[in-house]
C-alpha cells in the first residue's frame, strides 16, 4: 500500500464527495453544515449518524463508529485501505499507478495496534466507571462528551487492564511496545504507557491515528505526555490537527498556531478549522515546512505572559526562515484561546485574529513599551533583541522592510543597521541573553558565555579559573566556544575569521570597569543552572516509566536538582520550564 503516494491519496480525499458515498448506503438528511441518517453499522432506526462535510468525516453517536471516507468502505464493505483509496479514486476519476510488486507495508502492524488501541481508549472514556474522573474534568473544561467523543479523545485508566484488553484483542506484546503503547522498565517489566490520563488521538497526514498525548488526571507527572517516536510517529515532523486544519488553511489563506491541544479544541470548536499546535516542543523546521505547503501566513496565538512570548517569538524565527509571513495575535492577559472563547465567545476571538500585527512590529511594541528606546543603551539592547528575528526573516523583502523598520524604531543610520545583520552573527544563533535580560543592573556584558571569555582574556588568575569551571562544549555559540578553545590552548592564530572577529571584539571590550568577582560567580552559576536544567529534561524523560519505588527516588532527585536550580539562578526557571507543557 505504500504504493499510492500520500500527494496522490491526498488528491482523492479531498476530491471525494463523502456525502455522496456515503449516502448510497443510507438515506441522509441535512440538518444545517451537517447530515444525518440511521447508522448503517448498528442498524438503528433514528438518525444519530452523522456526516460532516467539513471536516470529511461521519460519526455515530450511538455505536461510535466514525472515520474518513476511506474508513466507511473499509468498515462497511470490509476493504483494506489500499482498496478502499483505489475504490473512492475510481468514483471520484483520479488514476492511481497499477499496484506493483512490492508487498504490504510492514509498518501495517502498527497502524492496526494504535487504531484498537484508540478505539479502547474512546470506549474507556464514555463508558467505564473509572472514566468518571475523565468526563468529569472534561466537564469542568466546558467540554460536552459529544463534542469530545467524534474527535477520538479517549481515557487511559490507572492499573494495567489495558495490557490485559489489547492481549484479549489479539495485540502482541512487541507491537504494542514498537507502537509507544507500552514501555519497558529498568527491570524490564513492561507497563501501558499511558495511565490515568486523557488521551488526544495524533493523526498523521492520512488521518490515521499514529499516537497520542496524554494529560494527566490528578496527582502525577509530566503533565502532558506524548508517544514516543514510532516507526508511524515522528513528533518534530506533525502538528496536532494538521489533518484537518490543512484544508480549512488553503481556503482561509492562514493557520493559526497555538500552544496546546485544548487551545486546538476550542478554537476549532469555535468554527476556525485552520488550527494547529506543535506536540508538546517548540516549533521546528520540518513543522514549520508543513505549515508552509498549505499556506504562506501564520498566526500566532501564544498566551501573552513572559513565557508565553518567548515561545511566540522563536516559533515566529522559525516561520520566518522558511519563507512564511507572521503575525501574532494578542490575548488579553492572563486568557489562553481556551478562556477567551468560553469567556467572549468566537466572534471575539476572531476580532483578535485580525488585529494580528507582524511579528517583528509586534516585538517594537514590547521593547517600546517596556521603555527601551529611551535610552542609548536601552536603543543597543533593543536592537540585540531585534537582530535574531530580522537574520530569521529569508524572504528578501520581508529582510529589507524589517531592516528599515529597525532603524527607524531604534534611530540608527539603515546602513549600519544592514552591515551588523550581515556580520558576525548572521549565520549562527544569536549567543543567549542570559541573565541581562532580567536584571538591567547585572554585570555581565551580554551572557554568560560572553562574560566567561571576557575574563578568560584577563590573563592570570582568571584564565585558570574559567578554563577549569567550563568545559568547550558548554559553549553554544559556535564563535565562543572557538575563542575559548583556542584560549585555553595558545592557539588563537587558528581561528577562522567568524572567529577571529569574535577575538578581535572581546579584547577590545575588556572588563570595562566591571567587577570581575561578580562576573564571574554570576557567569559560573548561569552555566551550572543550564546543566541542572539538561539533569532535569533528563529525569523527566525517564520518570514516566519508572515503578512507583524509583519514580519517587527520581522524583526526590528531581527536586533535590530543581532546588539547587533555585539557589544558583533564581530566574532561570521562569523561562526554560515551560517547555514539554502544551496547553493547561
Ligand atoms: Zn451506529
Amino acid at each position: 500500500m505504500s504504493l499510492i503516494p500520500d500527494d496522490v491519496i491526498e488528491q482523492v480525499r479531498e476530491a471525494a464527495d463523502i456525502v455522496g458515498i456515503i449516502g448510497e448506503h443510507v438515506e441522509l438528511k441535512r440538518t444545517g453544515a451537517d447530515f444525518r441518517a440511521p447508522c448503517p453499522f448498528h442498524g438503528g432506526t433514528h438518525r444519530n449518524f452523522a456526516v460532516i462535510p467539513r471536516k470529511g468525516m461521519f460519526y455515530c453517536f450511538v455505536c461510535h463508529a466514525g472515520g474518513d471516507v476511506f474508513t466507511f468502505f473499509m468498515k462497511k464493505l470490509g476493504m483494506d485501505y489500499p482498496t478502499a483509496v483505489r475504490e473512492v479514486a475510481r468514483r471520484a476519476g483520479i488514476p492511481i499507478p497499477e499496484r506493483g510488486p512490492a508487498g504490504p507495508d510492514p509498518r501495517e502492524p502498527l497502524y492496526s495496534a494504535v487504531a484498537t488501541a484508540a478505539d479502547w481508549f474512546a470506549r474507556q472514556l464514555r463508558e467505564s466507571p473509572e472514566g468518571e474522573v475523565a468526563r468529569q474534568y472534561l466537564t469542568s473544561r466546558h467540554v460536552d462528551l459529544d463534542t469530545a467523543l467524534p474527535l477520538g479523545l479517549g481515557y487511559a485508566p490507572r492499573g494495567a487492564t489495558f495490557l490485559d484488553a489489547m492481549k484479549g484483542l489479539g495485540l502482541r506484546d512487541d507491537v504494542l511496545l514498537e507502537a509507544g503503547l507500552t514501555a519497558k522498565r529498568e527491570d524490564g517489566t513492561v507497563v501501558p504507557r499511558f495511565r490515568g490520563r486523557l488521551l488526544f488521538p495524533i493523526h498523521d497526514l492520512r488521518a490515521r491515528v499514529v499516537a497520542f498525548g496524554g494529560r494527566i488526571l490528578g496527582e502525577g507527572e509530566p503533565k502532558y505526555l506524548n508517544s514516543p517516536d514510532t516507526p508511524i510517529f515522528h513528533k518534530g515532523q506533525l502538528l496536532y490537527n494538521l489533518h484537518v486544519a490543512k484544508h480549512a488553511m488553503r481556503k482561509a489563506e492562514r493557520a493559526i498556531l497555538v500552544e496546546g491541544y485544548f487551545d486546538v479544541l476550542r478554537v476549532s470548536l469555535a468554527g476556525i478549522e485552520e488550527v494547529v499546535a506543535p506536540l508538546g516542543t517548540g516549533l521546528t523546521a520540518e513543522q514549520a515546512q508543513l505549515v508552509k505547503r498549505h499556506t504562506a501566513h501564520v498566526i500566532l496565538l501564544y498566551d501573552s505572559d513572559d513565557a508565553g512570548l518567548r515561545a511566540t517569538f522563536r516559533a515566529g524565527d522559525e516561520l520566518l526562515r522558511q519563507g512564511l509571513r507572521v503575525s501574532v495575535a494578542t490575548l488579553p492577559p492572563g486568557d489562553d484561546p481556551d478562556t477567551l472563547v468560553q469567556r467572549h465567545g468566537a466572534a471575539r476571538l476572531e476580532e483578535l485574529l485580525k488585529d494580528a500585527v507582524d511579528v517583528l512590529e509586534r516585538k517594537i511594541q514590547i521593547l517600546d513599551r517596556k521603555g527601551f528606546f529611551g535610552t542609548l543603551p536601552g536603543r543597543r539592547r533593543a536592537l540585540d533583541r531585534l537582530l535574531p528575528t530580522i537574520r530569521a526573516a529569508k524572504d528578501p523583502i520581508t529582510r529589507e522592510l524589517y531592516i528599515s523598520r529597525a532603524a527607524e524604531a531604534a534611530g540608527v543610520r539603515k546602513d549600519v543597521l544592514e552591515r551588523e545583520v550581515l556580520g558576525a552573527g548572521s549565520r549562527e544563533r544569536f549567543p543567549p541573553s542570559g541573565p541581562r535580560s532580567s536584571a538591567p543592573s547585572s554585570p555581565l556584558p551580554a551572557s554568560a558565555e560572553k562574560a566567561l571569555l571576557l575574563l578568560l582574556l584577563e590573563g592570570e588568575p582568571w584564565r585558570a579559573r574559567v578554563i577549569d569551571a567550563v568545559d568547550p562544549e558548554e559553549f553554544e555559540f559556535a564563535p565562543y566556544r572557538a575563542v575559548f578553545e583556542s584560549v585555553a590552548d595558545d592557539a588563537v592564530l587558528a581561528l577562522d575569521d567568524t572567529s577571529a572577529r569574535a577575538y578581535e571584539h572581546l579584547k577590545a571590550e575588556g572588563l570595562g570597569g566591571r567587577d570581575p568577582n561578580a562576573m564571574y560567580e554570576m557567569a559560573v552559576n548561569w552555566m551550572e543552572a543550564r546543566r541542572l536544567e539538561r539533569e532535569l529534561e533528563r529525569l523527566d524523560d525517564q520518570l514516566p516509566f519508572e515503578s512507583p519505588d524509583r519514580q519517587a527516588s527520581l522524583i526526590a532527585e528531581k527536586r533535590r536538582v530543581f532546588d539547587e536550580l533555585r539557589k544558583r539562578y533564581p530566574r532561570y526557571k521562569i523561562a526554560a520550564r515551560r517547555r514539554g507543557a502544551p496547553g493547561t
